[in-house]
């Protein structure tokens, strides 16, 4: 790769210069602010907030199922694992629990949710 302001050959590294970015050699690139574009992609990247385990795709019926046949409504198991009993129900119903949530229901109930392969 050509430098972009010297035109040697060995371009290697990403500059601004002046608001505008070149590909520039080793020498050259300490005449602008160096880009780097992984630290650039990284940033204001949240890390996801519902966690990143893989969840057994029907942990819905799952739950329900196990709940109801331990007896137990959803306003029992909330207390059991102090959860409010409407964030159950939409698990219940999909929504995908955080894995903190379900790590208690994977206890709370004796099943297996989260690691799912
Ligand atoms: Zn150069």
């Amino acid at each position: 790769m050509e430098c972009e302001l010297c035109g040697r050959q060995n371009a290697n590294a990403r500059v601004e210069v002046e608001g505008t970015s070149l590909t520039v050699c080793e020498t050259c690139s300490r005449l602008g602010r160096r880009l780097d574009p992984m630290v650039v992609e990284m940033k204001g990247k949240k890390p996801a907030e519902i966690g990143t385990s893989s969840i057994n795709p029907k942990f819905a019926t799952i739950v329900m199922n196990v709940r109801k046949k331990l007896g137990m409504s959803i306003e029992e198991l909330g207390k059991r694992i102090n959860e409010k009993a409407s964030v159950l129900e939409r698990v219940e119903k999909g929504m995908r629990p955080t894995d903190a949530l379900a790590r208690k229901l994977e206890k709370a109930l004796k099943i297996k949710l989260l690691d799912f392969e």
